[in-house]
């Protein structure tokens, strides 16, 4: 008799689900990404106890029509890809199509959402589908997820505490907004406003919504380029420091990313201007062709492969170099905020 079967669908996504869902802040992170990706211009997240007991994130984008919304929750199934060549230039910050199965597999899921012309109403629950039935016209989505690793005790065990939990969601939420000045990003706590953006395309005042605008008016904007590369942001004065390298934000093509050498290349900029031990606050936007990031590499497309690294790493250093040298000059400007 065989031996070897395929899996059931449902146990593939919760195998995806180990990788993609790692904790409540991943569940924000996947969910904010897809509004995101579905051009709203406002996305509201509200927690409830660091999202254990419930996510929900409503956006004011595209919807997903009727007859797409079975297949939306099917692993491998996305609307941001077709081709192969698509995938060496992902425009979009989801593509992977494990999102909303991997998530629906360990959680229970209730998804609202509409088109403006065919409106869903979906819940699914361990992977299974519970309810479907049609829902009022209000574009956009509005999806909750509750029981997150319910069916997974493991996951749920290895959890840290609330605050850490939510400390993790609040970077996503705000590596997020920096990534898109342009949209109006909300997120409330157990009712408690955490982070209001205006969506007015400002960037730094969304620096100053997450770090205060105190330390925003001791920040000066950055600009520089080179034949493949463009770069834009904020970066600290020397005097405005932290503890940690985690004030660091290296967005590419509007995607947050981790990379330690571009980390280290912001650090170098300062030169021996930081303490030992102390790091900037640094917001680092850069825009280049798709076709040199590869974002394929993990699940949760946090680490990314780049062409020509040494020579972005040095754009970043030598133009906050030159811009803080400037500062020397001409005390710092920023009296708009
Ligand atoms: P991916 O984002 O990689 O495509 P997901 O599992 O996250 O995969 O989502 C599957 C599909 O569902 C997306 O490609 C998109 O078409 C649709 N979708 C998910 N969330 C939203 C949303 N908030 N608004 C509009 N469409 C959505
Ligand atoms: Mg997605």
């Amino acid at each position: 008799m065989a031996k070897i079967h395929e899996l059931s669908s449902v146990l593939a996504d919760q195998i995806a689900a180990g990788e993609v869902v790692e904790r409540p802040a991943s569940v924000v992170k996947e969910l904010v990404e897809n509004a995101l990706d579905a051009h709203s211009t406002r996305v509201d997240v509200l927690v409830q106890e660091a999202g254990v007991r419930s996510i929900r994130v409503i956006d004011d984008g595209d919807g997903i029509a009727a007859d797409d919304v079975l297949t939306a929750f099917k692993r491998h199934a996305t609307s941001k890809i077709t081709s192969r060549e698509d995938l060496f230039r992902v425009h979009s910050l989801g593509f992977r199509g494990e999102a909303l199965p991997s998530i629906a597999s360990v959680a229970d899921v209730t998804l609202v959402t509409s088109t403006g012309t065919s409106g869903t109403s979906i819940h699914y629950r361990g992977g299974k589908l519970v309810h479907q039935a049609p829902a009022p016209l209000r574009q956009g989505t509005d999806i909750t997820v509750t029981d997150l690793f319910y069916n997974t005790p493991a996951r749920l065990k290895y959890l840290k505490s609330p605050q850490t939990e939510l400390a993790n969601i609040v970077d996503v939420v705000n590596r997020l907004a920096l990534s898109y000045p342009n949209v109006a990003i909300r997120l409330v706590h157990n009712s408690k406003e955490l982070l209001r953006t205006a969506g007015r395309g400002d960037l730094q005042r969304v620096i100053a919504g997450i770090y205060g605008v105190k330390n925003a008016r001791k920040m000066v904007a950055i600009k520089g380029q080179t034949d493949d590369f463009q770069l834009t942001g904020y970066v600290a004065l020397p005097e405005l420091t932290r503890a940690s390298r985690q004030y660091i934000s290296i967005l590419i093509n509007g995607r947050a990313i981790k990379n330690q050498q571009l980390t280290k290349a912001v650090i170098a900029g300062y030169g021996s201007k930081l303490m030992v031990g102390r790091y900037p606050i640094a917001v680092i936007a850069l825009t280049m062709d798709p076709l040199m990031v590869d974002v394929n590499v993990h699940p949760t497309k946090q680490e990314v492969r780049l062409s020509k690294e040494p020579v972005l790493a040095k754009l970043i250093s030598a133009t906050i170099t030159a811009r803080l040298a400037d500062e020397n000059l001409i005390p710092s400007a920023m009296a708009n905020l």
